[in-house]
């Protein structure tokens, strides 16, 4: 049951390409644990023992076989009411990440979700931990962008954190498209 929910949202993605081969993670929060994709897990092939339950405060023999975002899914748990986590690397958004400074907008009647903030890790804020970034950040918004990295979004359901990764991965293509219709009208 668990395992299919991994399998149905890790292919989702594969095949969508928000993540490659080897990249991104999953997870959903059972009580004071969380079950984690392994580290380099394949998401087009999920298996049993590709899901890792480790404690969301404490480490056990589990924790180092756990996705490398490990330490930014505990912090997200302990500060919102998340119950699934999904974090991909879908493009169009990455490119826009990357362009634009503070916030990706939503496209308007097209999507579920509204401006998504683009979180800066590497720059500034530097005394602050990456994963209290993120998290804080989650705190009042359902997916966020890390500047050049990805997006991390949560729900309910793995399901509906990956409703909010395609949804702003679909606005974002739109954007970049309306973007690029913009440089070859200024060229004509
Ligand atoms: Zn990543």
């Amino acid at each position: 049951m668990i395992l299919s929910q991994f399998q149905t949202v890790g292919s989702d993605l594969f095949v969508r390409g928000l993540v490659s081969s080897h990249s991104g993670n999953l997870s959903i929060k059972l009580g004071d644990h969380l079950i984690i994709t392994r580290r380099d897990s394949m998401f087009n092939s999920l298996q049993e023992n590709d899901l890792v339950e480790t404690g969301i405060s404490k480490n056990d023999r589990s924790t180092p076989l756990a996705a490398v975002d490990l330490a930014i899914h505990r912090a997200i748990y302990r500060e919102t009411q998340a119950l699934a986590i999904v974090h991909a690397h879908p493009p169009h958004a990455l490119a826009l990440s990357l362009h634009e400074t503070k916030t990706v907008p939503g496209v308007e009647g097209l999507s579920v979700i509204d401006d998504v903030p683009v979180v800066d890790c590497e720059t500034g804020a530097k005394a602050e931990k990456t994963e209290n970034i993120i998290a804080r950040a989650l705190k009042e918004h359902r997916i966020i962008l890390v500047n050049g990295h990805g997006s991390f979004a949560i729900g309910q359901l793995l399901e509906e954190a990956l409703n909010f990764t395609t949804a702003l991965e679909q606005s974002s293509q739109v954007l970049c498209l309306l973007k690029s219709l913009q440089v070859s009208s200024v060229k004509d």
